[in-house]
């Protein structure tokens, strides 16, 4: 395999959505846990890496209007609570959407985006935020 494909199948794992499952009750985490709140000690070495779809619906959202200088140009914009398809519960921001178009209930799905750039050193930061379905 080449250099070049290795970097991207190695960055493109770097960009999915990793949770973790309790192999005791099967319920699923994100951000992953070293143990499961429902299982405590039956779930110690039974945590596994599970790649989650990154699609969800949205359970609650909020315009923010104030945010610190860095987000400057990307201001007012939309945080939502988004449940997974996989039962996890996260926050994101919801992005390309026209003002009006989301709501609750809505489908979305999860994209790798810019989301910092250290202005020193050119470092470009990228995590995940959503875009409706
Ligand atoms: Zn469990
Ligand atoms: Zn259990």
């Amino acid at each position: 395999m080449g250099e070049l494909s290795r970097i991207w199948r190695e960055s493109e794992h770097r960009y999915r959505l990793m949770g973790n499952k309790c192999g005791h009750c099967d319920m699923v985490f994100f951000p992953i846990r070293d143990v499961c709140p429902h299982c405590h000690r039956e779930s110690i070495g039974k945590m596994k890496p599970v790649e989650l779809s990154g699609k969800g619906e949205i359970v609650s959202f909020t315009i923010v209007h104030d945010t610190p200088p860095s987000f400057v140009r990307q201001r007012p914009y939309t945080l939502a609570l988004i449940r997974l398809d996989e039962g996890p519960v996260l926050t994101g921001q919801i992005v390309d959407a026209e003002k009006d178009a989301v709501e609750i209930g809505k489908r979305v799905k999860s994209v790798f985006r810019k989301i910092g750039e250290d202005g020193k050193s050119g470092i470009i930061q990228y995590g995940y935020k959503f875009v409706l379905e």
